[in-house]
């Protein structure tokens, strides 16, 4: 028999367990939040009835709803990942359109460079959030920064013409802009995927 203060123990680890679920789907999901909040709400309320009478089977519940909401979870990111793709579609469709017209020089580099890093990113297997947290690293840690210019590290500079302010870095000399991550592959020679792991 399951005395009342083991029973209080397990329901708080069966709820601890549900809200870790509710965390991650809320990453993965987006605006189907809110119904999975409920969902999981009657899941809760469900299994509490069931463990009071008969703790095993809740665990084999649990067992059968982790299962599901990997495959959930998976479903997800790889919807994701579809909609990504699309937009790579989108966007390289939009480039060979300009590549046959003049003008708009501007929408054209910065399409390239999203194409790029929409590409290296899908085959790299590494995520918008990581991406997002490695653009973030304090530059001052890759690179000597003094009073606010470093020594370049896109051209052999002598004197310190690589300006680094709010996150990026740009290069008087040779005006290239550089995110962290541009810097961290240029110093240490990592590629795109690497240089995200590593900022992370
Ligand atoms: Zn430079």
């Amino acid at each position: 028999m399951t005395t009342p203060k083991e029973l209080i123990k397990h329901t708080d680890h069966v709820h601890c367990w549900l809200a870790n679920v509710y965390d991650i789907y809320g990453d993965a999901m987006g605006d189907e939040t809110e119904t999975l909040s409920c969902e999981l709400d009657d899941m809760y309320h469900q299994l509490e009835k069931q463990y009071k009478l008969e703790r095993p089977e809740v665990f084999a519940k649990i067992q059968e709803l982790i299962k599901e909401n990997e495959e959930f979870k998976k479903e997800c990111q790889s919807r994701r990942e579809k909609e990504v793709e699309e937009d790579l579609k989108i966007k390289e469709a939009r480039l060979e359109y300009l590549s046959g017209i003049w003008g708009s020089v501007e929408e054209k580099r910065r399409l390239i460079k999203e194409v790029e890093t929409i590409s290296k990113r899908l085959s790299s297997g590494i995520t918008d959030e990581m991406i997002d947290k490695a653009k973030l690293y304090p530059i001052e840690k890759l690179i000597e920064v003094n009073k606010g210019f470093a020594l370049c590290p896109f051209h052999d500079d002598k004197n310190p013409s690589f300006y680094v302010k709010n996150g990026y870095g740009y290069c008087f000399s040779c005006n290239k802009n550089a995110s962290p991550i541009d810097i961290c592959m240029e110093v240490k020679g990592y590629s795109f995927k690497d240089a995200v792991k590593f900022l992370n």
